[in-house]
């Protein structure tokens, strides 16, 4: 298979004009076989995405097994061929599940876009920020408990996030910061107490500014200590409700877009009409682009990562950094950029062509193109 003609992302150059050859499910240099005109079009590696909880019905805390190959199938549809799901602040018996059924799902290669990992939300999260997490299953952080759900999970679990003021939260990250990608989140937690996390290994800021205190000039919480401290990655959630553009061109200019991390954090109404849905087990109203819970807190997203990259070129980011930060950062914070999340020969042949407005025109995955 050969995409010829369009021009084609490129890590250093931005967008090139070449081909791009795909052999036995694997890039390759030298171009044969069946071509696809991608002439005038964008050619982009497949999207990753490191935290959505949900979609077309389905959310991974169900733990249904149907329904996780239902959101791998519409995900790869929508050019996301990577996906690491979320999971909310659930019991341990449900997370338990959670992990199993990821796990089950993986070893059977269903179809639908790859599972390469499982994001743990919940539960280690603080009750004052909890957002749409369920307060009432909260838990302290708990390193014997995430061994548990990290072997259900048969090393698929590749982020938790935790409230680093919670009581053990710095031991959690102590003894953890080698197995798992350890995200600060859902806390009010303030500067000093964010460095100290990142200062012990923590890499990462759950969707910058929701459900943290704000950046302040005296008070830079989660956001100045993340900015500080070198290497740390920072979700945002670019649906056009979260963040305002404002704050979607600060946060790139700011962190760069090699520190920025897209992500949908959908959940199960994504890609459904309106009406009445559940998240984390609490009931959601979703009207138009906004879900919400009854007291109008925001809970989770209704659009997909390739909608989502496409706002942020929408809010003024270069196109280069918006896929940059949609599939070359997630494939790196879930450890997976040896074989993906960018279209250089001997990765997996996964590349999504857009035309000139950011439409899909086409997915392939794993050299093949998705019908
Ligand atoms: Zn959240």
């Amino acid at each position: 298979m050969q995409i010829k003609g369009g021009l084609v992302f490129d890590l250093e150059k931005g967008f090139v004009e070449r081909d791009l050859c795909f052999d036995g499910g694997v890039i390759v240099s030298e171009c044969g076989g069946e071509v696809f005109d991608a002439t005038g079009c964008y050619v982009i590696p497949g999207l990753t995405d490191l935290h959505f909880h949900g979609c077309m019905g389905a959310d991974l805390s169900d733990a249904d097994a149907e329904g996780l190959e239902t959101m791998a199938k519409y995900e790869l549809s929508r050019g996301v061929t990577q996906i690491c799901p979320a999971g909310m602040t659930l019991l341990e018996e449900q997370l338990i599940k959670v992990c199993t059924v990821a796990a089950e799902h993986r070893a059977a290669n269903k179809s639908g876009a790859e599972l390469v990992g499982i994001n743990l939300e919940g539960p280690f999260l603080s009750m004052a920020k909890k957002g749409a997490q369920n307060g009432d299953w909260l838990h302290k952080p708990d390193v014997a408990m995430y061994r548990r759900l990290a072997e259900a999970g048969h090393g698929l679990v590749k982020l938790v996030s935790i409230a680093p003021e919670e009581p053990g939260a710095m031991e959690f990250i102590d003894e953890l910061k080698d197995e798992v990608v350890i995200s600060v989140a859902h806390t009010t937690a303030d500067y000093d107490t964010a460095l100290e996390a990142y200062r012990r290994g923590a890499k990462e800021a759950t969707h910058l500014f929701n459900a943290m205190p704000p950046f302040s000039h005296r008070a830079p919480g989660v956001v100045g200590a993340a900015f500080d401290s070198e290497g740390v990655m920072v979700e945002l959630i670019c649906d056009g409700i979260h963040i305002h553009p404002s704050v979607v061109r600060a946060v790139f200019k700011l962190f760069g877009a090699e520190r920025v991390v897209l992500i949908s954090d959908t959940m199960r109404a994504a890609g459904m009409p309106d009406g009445d849905y559940t998240l984390g087990g609490q009931a959601v109203r979703v009207n138009g682009k906004l879900a919400t819970l009854a007291d109008g807190t925001i809970a989770g997203s209704v659009t997909d990562l390739m909608s989502c990259m496409r706002t942020a070129v929408d809010f003024g980011i270069p196109l280069a950094d918006a896929v940059r930060a949609a599939a070359v950062n997630p494939a790196q914070v879930t450890g997976i950029f040896d074989r993906c999340g960018s279209l250089d020969a001997g990765k997996d042949a996964n590349a999504v062509v857009l035309d000139r407005n950011l439409e899909l025109r086409a997915v392939f995955f794993h050299g093949c193109k998705v019908e």
